[in-house]
């Protein structure tokens, strides 16, 4: 294969000792891009106050090069606190309720991705292959076209795609799909994106389906597909069963002595549900009095984008259910939800997933949800947990040894919890073992294998490099 450019919001800079943060997928990545010689470019996370950014900032590591900008201030809060954050998220995530338009956001976005397509287009060679990642960077293809790039180019959506009623709600909703059809691969999660992009195409008559996965629209042929990403489980696992010796690990065990704990991590973010899943933790401790004072809800909530005005009234409100709950279900020995508003590493979660007999993922809509796949992976396979799974996860899609729960069926998922804590042996074993199987072999290396082998092995556009 040539040359990867991987272009993505936010890029994973390794440290001077060249470590890059954990994640799959940067690691999935820089194996790819290691493999091939690549540069992976981005925004540095970083102002440069009122004035346009000079230059781009390039780090070499290997055969990598990392090339990042920052952005004016007014750059950050339209193109990704406005657009990015406030308009496309949760239009993807079917919140229209949320999504506030503001022409200025709109123009922003647009604008910062012409200025992303300006600054890497001098760096991007003839045959090099392009792979753009999620909602920041639609339009990204069609600036690089517009400056004449050839090249192929692959856009990975991780966050799902809504039906056309809810996208159609957008102003700009046609500027969003003319942006997709400059790509050669459009990749989604799930089968279920795929199918409500292949609506959007229709409903207006946009596009059509021209089978064996292709489409067009806008006078061009572009491949559409599903490619649920994976975590690099085998890693994964063996972190899990190293970590129990991790101090804090230890330390959570001991303190959660002969309870049965149910864990729960999510960033705070009102698409993960946390509200419905406290009320319904809530509902499970009321209908089950023998489970009083015997089992521990672990949720770990790290803040996110607190400069958007609906997540910091969630941290308000997450925090006030949670000492409600525990004020009002709580015994002097016996605190029924421990909530964490802060982020833990990796490694340590491992080794928490695998202290939980239930593994609580239940968000209202999700692209994919790692986190459930991480759950599963780090599991004590003589023993395991069971995962309880939103049927409106991604993850859903493929776990079926998870039990799947409607998050917005409060009763119905308080039932999930008490079976989920009383099922037998066997039974957990042979739903973790369907699940474990399938992450194995569908892992984050076979996800970027997958997706880059339709990126590099399609016919090209009709008409083009005849
Ligand atoms: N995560 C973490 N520390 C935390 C909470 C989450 O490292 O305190 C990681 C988690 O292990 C997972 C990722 O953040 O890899 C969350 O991915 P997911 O797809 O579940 O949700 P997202 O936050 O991307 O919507």
């Amino acid at each position: 294969m040539s040359r990867l450019v991987v272009v993505s919001n936010r890029v994973p800079v390794p440290d001077k000792g060249g470590i890059a943060p954990a994640g799959g997928l940067a690691v999935a990545l820089k194996v790819a891009l290691e493999e091939h010689g690549g540069l992976w470019m981005g925004w540095s996370g970083k102002s440069s106050g009122e004035h346009e950014p000079q230059t781009l900032a390039q780090l070499h590591q290997g055969n990598i090069t990392y090339a990042l900008t920052d952005l004016t201030d007014t750059d950050v809060e339209e193109y990704y606190q406005g657009f990015a954050n406030r308009v496309l998220w949760p239009i993807c995530h079917y919140r229209l309720d949320l999504a506030e338009y503001g022409r200025k956001e709109m123009a922003g976005y647009f604008r910062v991705n012409r200025f992303f397509a300006h600054r890497l287009a001098p760096l991007v060679k003839p045959d090099d292959v392009i792979w753009v990642h999620d909602y920041h960077l639609i339009p990204l293809a069609a600036e690089l076209r517009e400056m004449g790039l050839k090249n192929r180019i692959g856009f990975f959506l991780h966050i799902p795609w809504p039906p056309a009623d809810v996208l159609f709600t957008m102003p700009v909703h046609e500027e969003i799909m003319r942006g997709l059809s400059h790509y050669d691969v459009v990749g989604f999660q799930t089968d279920h994106d795929l199918e409500n992009f292949a609506g959007c195409l229709r409903r207006e008559g946009i596009g059509d389906e021209l089978g064996g996965g292709r489409y067009s629209a806008y006078g061009r042929v572009f491949k559409g597909d599903a490619y649920a990403i994976g975590i690099e489980t085998a890693a994964f696992a063996e972190f899990a069963k190293k970590a129990s010796t991790n101090k804090t690990v230890k330390r959570t065990r001991e303190s959660i002595g002969n309870r049965s704990l149910i864990i729960g991590v999510d960033r705070l973010d009102y698409s993960k549900g946390i509200t419905q899943r406290i009320d319904a933790f809530e509902r499970f401790i009321l209908d089950n009095p023998a489970q009083h004072g015997h089992v521990t809800y672990l949720q770990i909530t790290p803040k996110s984008r607190s400069e958007v005005p609906e997540y910091e009234s969630m941290q308000r409100m997450v925090a006030e259910q949670a000492g409600r709950v525990n004020g009002a279900l709580g015994a002097v020995d016996w605190v029924p939800i421990r909530y964490i508003n802060r982020s833990i590493g990796r490694h340590i979660l491992a080794g928490l997933y695998r202290l939980g007999k239930v593994g609580l993922v239940t968000p209202l809509r999700d692209g994919m949800n790692l986190v459930a796949k991480e759950y599963v992976a780090a599991q004590d396979p003589d023993d395991p947990g069971v995962l309880l799974l939103s049927r409106f996860a991604g993850a859903a899609r493929k776990l079926n040894g998870a039990l799947l729960v409607n998050p917005y069926d409060i009763e119905g998922t308080a039932n999930a919890m008490a079976r989920a804590l009383s099922m037998p042996l066997e039974e957990r074993k042979q739903r973790w073992k369907t699940m474990m199987d399938h992450l194995l072999e569908h892992d984050v290396t076979r996800w970027c294998q997958d997706f880059l082998d339709d990126l590099t092995g399609r016919p090209n556009q009709p008409g083009e490099h005849s």
